[in-house]
């Protein structure tokens, strides 16, 4: 069977991909193997709350705000307009996974090995067959499959642990020079991570990678990169499901349109440059990867009541308030 697109992945940026392209009328095939559990801190921020449905399915809870230290000072930030949500991660990618075969896309639990284009088709080979396409969409995360296919290359390494400890509604990060560690309450405990930019942290735990930038190039001649397998990651604070998912939808509809023969793959590269603003979240995590920063950022939260009212201001069109001191 040939289809119109093969996506590569079935996380946000695949799973949502898929959906829109098989809503959009096209026949769509998806390939991951479907077992692999993902080291996540599993927030989805105001930025995705604002514009999309939240589903009861995945909540583990809402969130109040966030709680930031750096050494022994601490500030907090409380949401006002907006909402973030801590979720189950493994039950937000089977919903939005199951949304997609709702809509129409058919799944292959199976390995993409390699993928082969030419001017008018892929071939995907996987461990049982080989498939083929018109299109297809790399949603592969950060995988040898993705950076076979020209994506992201630099890293940040992350190791998460589950704790028994009584979880609030407070996400908290505690920053520290060349990386921060995090806590995320979920329904009955707290998952903590932490992160370096200097290989894996010494502890125990599950390990995940997180990329720092966009890789050079996200479309060739038939195929798109989305998602992690493209880099799209907020380097300010590691936010990557919001842009995996938009991504997803921005490489569907491209396909779609290259589909009816409107337009060519490269305008998946202006439009997500449209949208994502990475070099100014990139600005300013290099401006707070300096101590006497980071130190003098949550000291005058904590403390000048005229700096929290500029960041207030700064902040409030995101929908958040920075109130408390402690
Ligand atoms: C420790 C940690 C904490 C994080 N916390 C947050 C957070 O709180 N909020 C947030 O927004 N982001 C967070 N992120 C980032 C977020 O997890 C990713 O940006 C997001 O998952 C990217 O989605 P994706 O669909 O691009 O890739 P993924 O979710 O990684 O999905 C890729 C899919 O591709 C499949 N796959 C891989 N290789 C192949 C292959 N060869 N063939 C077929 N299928 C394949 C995998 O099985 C997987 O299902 C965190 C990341 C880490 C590491």
């Amino acid at each position: 069977m040939r289809y119109d697109v093969a996506v590569i992945g079935a996380g946000p940026a695949g799973s949502f991909a898929a959906e829109k392209l098989s809503s959009l009328g096209h026949k769509t095939i998806i390939i991951d193997p479907c077992y692999k559990k993902k080291a996540c801190a599993g927030i989805l921020t105001a930025q995705y709350a604002r514009e999309y449905k939240i589903d009861d399915a995945y909540v583990e809870r809402e969130l109040k705000g966030i709680r930031l230290s750096f050494r022994d000072i601490r500030a907090e930030i409380t949401y006002r307009k907006a909402v973030e949500y801590s979720i189950d991660r493994e039950a937000f990618d089977s919903f939005n996974l199951n949304e997609a075969i709702n809509a129409g896309a058919g799944l292959k639990k199976d390995i993409a090995l390699s993928l082969e284009e030419n001017d008018s088709s892929v071939a995907i080979r996987t461990t049982k067959e080989q498939i083929d396409a018109d299109y297809a969409i790399v949603a592969s995360g950060v995988s040898d499959l993705s950076r076979l296919c020209g994506g992201a290359k630099k890293y940040a390494y992350c190791v998460q642990q589950k704790k028994n400890e009584e979880p609030d509604d407070y996400f908290e990060m505690n920053l520290m020079h060349g990386g921060y560690s995090w806590s995320a309450p979920k329904k009955n405990h707290v998952l903590t991570g932490t992160s370096s930019l200097n290989g894996y942290p010494d502890i125990p735990g599950e390990k995940g990678l997180i990329p720092l930038e966009p890789a050079e190039k996200t479309f060739s001649n038939r195929f798109l990169l989305a998602g992690d397998a493209a880099g799209f990651v907020s380097p300010f604070e590691g936010e990557g499901i919001f842009y995996a998912r938009r991504s997803g939808e921005i490489a569907a509809e491209v396909l779609s349109g290259a589909i009816s023969g409107n337009n060519a793959l490269a305008s998946f590269e202006k439009r997500w440059k449209k949208e994502f603003d990475f070099s100014t979240l990139a600005m300013l995590a290099r401006f707070l990867s300096n101590d006497m920063v980071l130190e003098a950022f949550v000291r005058e939260i904590r403390d000048n009541e005229r700096f929290r009212y500029w960041l207030d201001a700064f902040f409030s069109p995101l929908g958040f308030t920075v109130v408390t001191l402690l």
